[in-house]
């Protein structure tokens, strides 16, 4: 190694943890089809015979990809889905070659725009389905000339390699497994793409989102990924070597170690229980919810179901991605948020106003109540499932009762909907409220008497109470889950249904950051729902501490006047597992 070469570290997105060191191999997909013909076809039927043949063998190569990844559920239900995105939009090609297109500029056009629409959407969720899109589009071009998928070759490589490129779609990732790959590092791309589940899901540790990657690494330099810091080193020094593997290899020790303790209860050594749930972003995540050992799911966020493409999924679409979801819990309780619309997960109504202050607007709870039909289709879809199982109502931005009151009604007039019907449902789930505007957390005591259960969200909740919008980076470092007044209201909130002997949860991101983890469970909190990755640690360090332990570091905490003062104290009593 050329300890001479200085060493450069950019920062990227954490996707995929693990550290790991290989030789650059830089991947560049070049279009080998050139799909720019400006010339009519002459006959539009064999065009079309054409562009129906390439969508066969396009969709015979994702038959084998999802066989070629029997036993990664997850990875094959993305390529299941591409199957079904295709035929979604044959006739829409068909119809550009009638209007004078060849089959590949039809591709090219119609699968592009809907691509670069989709990058364009402010919901993340919305905007990171564009690569799966792009995908498609590459697929379908090379079965047009008969080229078959190609994906990065580390060809003989003597050693492993990281895969740096501008974006990987999900098939070009998919086909890294079993080759000689320690690392993949993206300059684009974004933490819930399918790209990243899939390197997730393949173990292979992923940074996505490095500003200027492609332009500063050159083939063959040595490339240190820590996909759990979310940094790419190039031309890392000898020291720094040594420290990764030793990193890398502590990684896949603890791991390992975590997973085999998913059977174990999260209880602390004197034996005080929690539960562990898992939030849902998308149908992956129950899966690996599972796998850490969840006992269900805590925030089913159904924001997913929307596709700009198919706009909102029928009530039957819904009731079969609701009971899908249901039955692989397999008695585990499903808690299903209502439509959380608006701000930073975009309307799916093009109709719907631009406002000027999303974030305080027409969002949430309040677009169901501007959207009825929507709300009902969404309501009488949960009450359908809630009469197989364990299915709870999660209703989003509740700013006081009158939310609660109205949103009850939709409920109630959804079930009578459905007994006038004799279409078999619960009329009374479990309903509970988010904690996640300053009032609600206020009036906690107010609010708890009429639902079920509260369930704390703190992404907005901090976004609100300290006045700083969770998406803006330039003040990221004021996004204070430690702030005296923050911890007050998640007290009150936790004490309000303790006395009032309801359930209470967190499934806001602070509740799997180690350090809160022990101050929640200190205040009384004893039901957590988290992202799935972090459900083992926080397991493992519940059962390293006792309710005493917990309990006097939060009253601590409590009594601090300041987020440093508090961030200090939980960083010097608690040992965070891992990387935390
Ligand atoms: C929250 O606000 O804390 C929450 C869990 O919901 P979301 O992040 O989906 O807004
Ligand atoms: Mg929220």
């Amino acid at each position: 190694m050329a300890d001479a070469v200085p060493m450069t570290e950019l920062q990227g997105i954490p996707v995929s943890g693990g550290s790991r060191i290989g030789r650059a191999l830089l991947y560049e997909e070049t279009p080998e089809v050139s799909p720019s013909s400006a010339v009519p076809p002459e006959d539009p039927a064999a065009e079309v015979a054409r562009l129906r043949r390439a969508a066969e063998l396009a969709k015979e190569d994702l038959t084998a990809l999802r066989e070629s990844m029997a036993g990664q559920e997850g990875i094959a239900g993305i390529f299941g889905a591409h199957a079904v995105i295709l035929d979604d939009f044959m006739p829409r090609l068909e119809s550009a070659i009638h209007d004078g297109m060849t089959a590949e500029r039809a591709v090219a056009t119609v699968l592009h725009t809907y691509a670069a629409e989709l990058a364009r959407m402010r919901n993340r969720l919305v905007a990171q389905r564009s690569q799966d899109i792009v995908d498609l589009e590459r697929r379908l071009l090379r079965a047009l000339s008969g080229l078959r998928p190609k994906a990065p070759d580390p060809g003989k490589a003597d050693g492993p390699v990281v895969v740096v490129a501008h974006d990987l779609t999900p098939t070009e990732t998919a086909q890294l497994e079993g080759r000689n790959i320690a690392a993949i590092a993206l300059e684009l791309g974004g933490a819930t793409s399918h790209t990243a589940v899939i390197a997730k899901s393949l173990s292979i540790p992923c940074v996505v989102g490095v500003a200027g990657l492609t332009e500063r690494v050159q083939p063959g330099d040595m490339i240190w990924v820590d996909g759990s810091k979310g940094t790419v080193v190039i031309e890392p020094d000898s020291a720094t070597v040594e420290r990764a593997v030793g990193l890398g290899e502590r990684y896949e020790r603890l791991e390992a170690s975590l997973l085999r303790e998913s059977h174990l209860p999260a209880e602390t050594l004197d034996g005080h229980h929690a539960r562990l749930l898992a939030n849902v972003e998308f149908p992956l995540d129950v899966r690996a919810g599972i796998d850490r050992g969840a006992a269900g799911v805590g925030l089913f966020r159904t924001e997913f179901l929307f596709t700009p493409d198919q706009g909102l999924p029928s009530e039957d679409e819904q009731v079969k991605t609701y009971r899908a979801t249901l039955e692989l819990l397999g008695g585990g309780q499903l808690t299903i948020r209502t439509f959380d619309f608006g701000a930073d997960k975009e309307t799916p109504f093009p109709s719907d106003e631009p406002e000027p202050n999303p974030a305080m607007g027409v969002r949430s709870l309040r677009w169901c109540f501007a959207h009825p039909d929507a709300f009902k289709t969404q309501l009488r879809a949960i009450l359908r499932v809630a009469a197989e199982g364990d299915v709870r109502i999660m209703l989003p931005m509740v700013a006081g009762l009158e939310d609660v009151r109205m949103a009850q009604a939709a409920i109630r007039a959804a079930a009578a909907e459905l007994a006038a019907e004799g279409v078999e449902h619960r009329p009374d789930p479990p309903i509970g409220v988010m904690v996640e505007i300053p009032g609600a957390a206020v009036t906690a005591d107010l609010l708890v008497r009429h639902v079920d259960f509260l369930s704390i969200g703190t992404n907005d909740l901090i976004q609100y109470d300290l006045a700083v919008d969770r998406m803006n980076p330039h003040v990221a470092r004021l996004f204070q889950p430690s702030h005296p007044s923050i911890l007050r209201l998640i007290d009150g909130t936790i004490q309000a249904a303790v006395e009032a002997g309801k359930p209470v949860t967190m499934c806001g991101e602070m509740g799997g950051q180690s350090v809160y983890t022990v101050l929640l469970f200190g205040m009384g909190l004893r039901s957590f729902s988290l992202t799935p990755g972090y459900i083992p640690r926080a397991r493992r360090l519940l059962r390293s501490l006792t309710l005493r332990e917990a309990r006097s570091l939060a009253n601590q905490c409590l009594r601090m006047e300041t987020a440093e003062e508090v961030e200090r104290l939980l960083l010097d009593s608690v040992q965070p597992i891992g990387a935390g």
